[in-house]
């Protein structure tokens, strides 16, 4: 027997009093829970991309609510007797905001559809994501003037009737539809801007959903997949926003219009510091270079904070003076070394591959010359080479 839905014709009741028409112990989540199903509920099962409600049903918690040919399951956190009478209460505050959502949801695909002919192919409400998927592309002036379109619905506070209108009225409108719907067709009117086939709660008129926020889109599967917040998520979300901006200009010192400028600012200085580190460190390398003594053959390096350029730069002067194995290591033991070594002798590449298999190195190179980065510890590669 399907379970009579309250919550058709009353989005805004909270509490009920059903009979228990069956309850059985099942194991949800590695716990104990309890699949109860009601004569009837004012509880909104898991359907359309619609996460469930929650609430109580008398001292016990309802984490889940799931429906399946028509019969709505409750997930208990403890059991009841068949036959026993139960009052539900749904969680108000997160049913509303869900309401906001869906009704906000169904303002920005309406414009979409009557002003750029979009069809919603997905739609995604939990407790943290709303996102719904047209089938076209949208550009960024469409997505803008779709926002602000919304938002003047809203403000114009619009009715928005649910009803399950008879078959000869149903046969003769054109309602939005995402699937073909077996049995009763239940539509969700918002005058003059959309008519959809829905089973979810709404707001009774536009001005409740109070905000609506696109807070970003992209293309997705050849159309748009766009994330909107509505009410008091909107809201939530304007304030962490706020917050995070503070941190950043009260860091910065700075004002909030100031921040781009002085970011771009400090991006601009740390590379003109790399530029005089990595001088600094050239002169110092070179000074490495000039102290070693002409007599000596191999000649290996080891010295922090090398970028590649100035690597092979020194690798190259002290292939000019020293006939065997010249090699630069920049790194430290802990995080590993990048390398290059040249020669005019002896075969780079061939040394390269001797490190890649003793100690794992990558990279590799010609016989005068290779590169490339090593995990291990500068014992190791001394050892090694
Ligand atoms: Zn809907």
């Amino acid at each position: 027997m399907k379970t009579e839905a309250l919550f058709d014709r009353d989005a805004y009741a909270k509490e009920f009093v059903g009979r228990v028409i069956s309850c059985d112990e099942i194991t949800k989540d590695e716990k104990t829970a309890y699949k109860v199903v009601l004569d009837k509920t004012l509880f909104f099962p898991e359907q359309g991309g619609q996460s469930s409600d929650i609430g109580t049903l008398d001292n016990a918690k309802v984490i889940d609510v799931q429906i399946a040919d028509g019969v709505i399951y409750h997930y208990v956190t403890s059991g009841f007797l068949i036959g026993e009478e139960v009052k539900g209460v749904i969680d108000w505050q997160h049913r509303f905001n869900n309401m906001q959502q869906h009704t906000g949801e169904h303002i920005f695909t309406g414009i979409a559809h009557n002003t750029y002919g979009a069809e919603n192919v997905g739609f995604h409400l939990s407790d943290n994501t709303v996102t719904l998927d047209l089938n076209i592309e949208l550009t960024d002036e469409q997505v803008d003037y779709i926002e602000t379109t919304a938002n003047e619905i809203i403000a114009k506070d619009v009715a928005v009737k649910a009803y399950y209108p008879n078959q000869d009225l149903l046969g003769a409108i054109n309602y939005r539809s995402k699937k073909e719907i077996e049995g009763a067709v239940r539509l969700v009117e918002i005058e003059g801007v959309d008519l959809c086939a829905c089973c979810a709660p709404h707001v009774k008129s536009t001005g409740q959903v109070g905000l609506l926020k696109v807070v970003s889109y992209g293309k997705y599967k050849g159309g748009t997949r766009v994330y909107i917040l509505c009410g008091m998520r909107a809201l939530a979300d304007y304030n962490r926003r706020m917050k995070i901006l503070a941190s950043a200009y009260q860091k910065l010192n700075c004002k909030e219009e100031e921040l781009p400028e002085k970011v771009e600012g400090l991006i601009e200085d740390n590379k003109q510091l790399k530029y005089r580190i990595s001088d600094i460190k050239a002169g110092l390398l070179n000074d490495r270079i000039e102290s070693v003594v002409p007599e000596l053959t191999d000649v290996i390096i080891f010295m922090e904070d090398l970028d590649t350029k100035t690597m092979r730069d020194g690798v190259n002067k002290l292939v000019e003076r020293h006939d065997g194995l010249c090699a630069i290591f920049s790194g430290d033991d802990e995080e590993g070394y990048n390398f290059v070594i040249g020669s005019k002798t002896r075969d780079c590449a061939a040394i390269a591959t001797g490190l890649r298999e003793l100690l794992g190195a990558k990279g590799g190179g010609s016989k005068q010359m290779a590169q490339g980065s090593i995990n291990a510890t500068r014992t190791q590669i001394e050892g090694t080479l």
